[in-house]
């Protein structure tokens, strides 16, 4: 698992490895938390779970997910006081499998579950932590790019916050995100070209959507590259020192509403069809985060074709003929036929981040400093 800098907060002053008691302490505060956000999405659905997905999931797994999580805190939550002479870890897991069990544990009754007019999406950021993580985690630890670079590197909190704030406001973000499309440009809706569209196959709809969405996103990109006052809140994307799977979420949330949104005028003045807009949906949402992994894969037959990990590092590169290149996410010739690729044979960054480091870490403070920095954003 790797040496943690002093600066993560977690570790100081004693090992990290095998037998020193971190394992085991920073599993059992994952579990329990899990355990424990579950748990309040079973006693408070109608202000903790996406409306939508409230009736489909399937509860017998959800309880025995609970279980298994609440058990494997607490042992390894006990493993950890035993162990380490920090019982930081080991105590929090302790209390938070406590308190989850004395709230009803596996066996929380289901509250009510009147929609309100607002709801936070507590299933959607435990979902989303325990699938990412999965899948990242071990990815990012059999085929590191850097192996040295641990799993709580520097700024990891900072980078979980966004991912929190991102997914728990999940209802504000998706309302902006297709709200000014069908407000602004319904007048340029022509159900003949929709008709059209629709009744292509869907595979081949799927392709068009990644083509229009990556040029919309391109011209938008570069234009929070290129307008000062925009830099201001996309530095803060371009403030991580390193890749891997949780700096995809640093991002402020104007950058995420603003892209989304206007990536997702194309796609609605066009009328792909309901299926086709899930597939990529679900294919973006794997694929921005794969793409700043900490992964050494190079896909080298398709690193033209398609956006692999190192060509969005470069776009994250501290090297000065690095910046303001490869705004695509999904097309590299996108950024070959406006002349802003940069795409060296082989080699992958040596840093990442912006000179000076402007940006301060901290989700709060970089919520607002597009709002408060003195100095104009220059880039
Ligand atoms: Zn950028
Ligand atoms: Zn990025």
């Amino acid at each position: 698992m790797g040496q943690v800098t002093t600066s993560t907060g977690i570790g100081r002053g004693e090992g990290t490895g095998f037998g020193s008691g971190w394992i085991s302490g920073v599993l059992a505060v994952t579990f329990a938390a899990l355990a424990g956000g579950g748990v309040l999405c079973l006693l408070f659905p109608w202000l903790l779970t996406t409306p939508d997905a409230r009736g489909h999931y399937p509860l017998g797994i959800v309880r025995f997910l609970i279980h298994a999580f609440l058990v494997a805190g607490f042992g390894l939550g006990t493993l950890s006081v035993l162990l380490r002479r920090s019982r930081t870890l080991g105590v929090t897991a302790l209390a938070l499998t406590t308190v989850a069990t004395l709230l009803g544990g596996s066996g929380a009754a289901v509250g009510a579950v009147e929609s309100g007019p607002g709801y936070v999406g507590l299933d959607w950021f435990l979902l989303n932590v325990l699938v990412l993580a999965l899948l990242f985690v071990p990815l990012e630890r059999l085929f590191a790019r850097l192996p040295s670079q641990p799993i709580f590197r520097p700024g990891w909190q900072t980078d979980l916050a966004h991912f929190a704030a991102s997914h728990l406001l999940v209802q504000v973000t998706v309302l902006l995100t297709l709200a000014p499309a069908a407000l602004f440009f319904a007048w340029a809706v022509r159900p003949g070209l929709q008709q059209a569209v629709q009744s292509q196959p869907l595979v081949a709809q799927l392709v068009a959507i990644v083509i229009v969405a990556d040029l919309a996103q391109y011209a938008v990109h570069r234009a929070f590259h290129r307008v000062p006052w925009l830099w201001r809140f996309h530095e803060i994307h371009h403030s991580a020192r390193a890749m891997d799977w949780l700096a995809s979420s640093r991002l402020h949330l104007l950058d995420i509403v603003v892209t989304r949104g206007l990536s997702f005028v194309p796609l609605y003045v066009l009328g792909f069809s309901a299926p086709a807009v899930y597939a990529y949906l679900v294919f973006v949402s794997f694929h921005a985060v794969f793409i700043h992994a900490n992964v050494r894969f190079r896909f080298r037959p398709i690193e033209w074709l398609v956006v692999t990990p190192r060509f969005h590092h470069w776009h994250h590169a501290a090297a000065p003929e690095a910046v303001d290149r490869n705004f695509a996410v999904h097309l590299p010739v996108i950024d070959r036929l406006f002349g802003t690729s940069y795409f060296p044979d082989g080699r992958w960054p040596d840093a990442y981040g912006l000179a000076g480091l402007p940006v301060p870490d901290g989700w709060l403070r970089q919520l607002v400093r597009p709002f408060t920095a003195r100095t104009p954003g220059v880039h």
